[in-house]
């Protein structure tokens, strides 16, 4: 039987609704404590559920790549578990502590490491400049269609803040 390929899904605007909690990153001051501790309140975008559940039941090894800091990784497994999302070890993958690069060079330095062992199938990610940067760099990668549209003040947090 062969082996799937590792589907790589971005967690905040692919699965998780942030919509409710840019606000905290809206002017020049900030609050990146209330915008991190909001999370575990984000609505599921039950598109992408799907998707990710129906990968998971065709074979698809399921990864979760996201650009939120690692200290929310107990927050952000239990989100996933919740809401019914497959979680096995080793499949959160999160900004370590003090990873400040912007998201797409961060996530495209994770998916070279996921990929020294396997290949990967797909990436889906709601942030254009991560897409273009995996084709870039020679990986597949998409906007789904079920994408939610980004704040300009959460885009600059990730794109060139790298903070999330
Ligand atoms: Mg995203």
């Amino acid at each position: 039987m062969t082996e799937r390929g590792l589907l790589l899904v971005d967690i905040d605007g692919v699965l998780a609704d942030v919509t409710h909690r840019q606000h905290h990153l809206a002017g020049t001051r900030k609050n990146w404590n209330a915008f991190f501790a909001a999370a575990d309140a984000d609505p599921l975008i039950e598109a992408g559920a799907e998707a990710v559940r129906q990968a998971a039941d065709d074979g698809y090894p399921i990864v979760y790549l996201t650009g939120r800091p690692e200290r929310l990784r107990q927050v952000t497994e239990g989100w996933l578990t919740r809401h019914d999302l497959p979680v096995s070890p080793g499949a959160l993958q999160m900004r370590p502590h003090r990873e400040w690069r912007p998201a797409a060079d961060f996530k495209v330095h994770v998916v070279r490491t996921l990929a020294s062992g396997r290949t990967v199938a797909d990436m889906w990610d709601d942030d254009e400049a991560v897409v273009s940067a995996l084709h870039a760099a020679g990986f597949p990668a998409r906007v789904p269609l079920w994408a939610q549209p980004r704040s300009s003040a959460f885009a600059d947090a990730q794109d060139r803040l790298g903070r999330t």
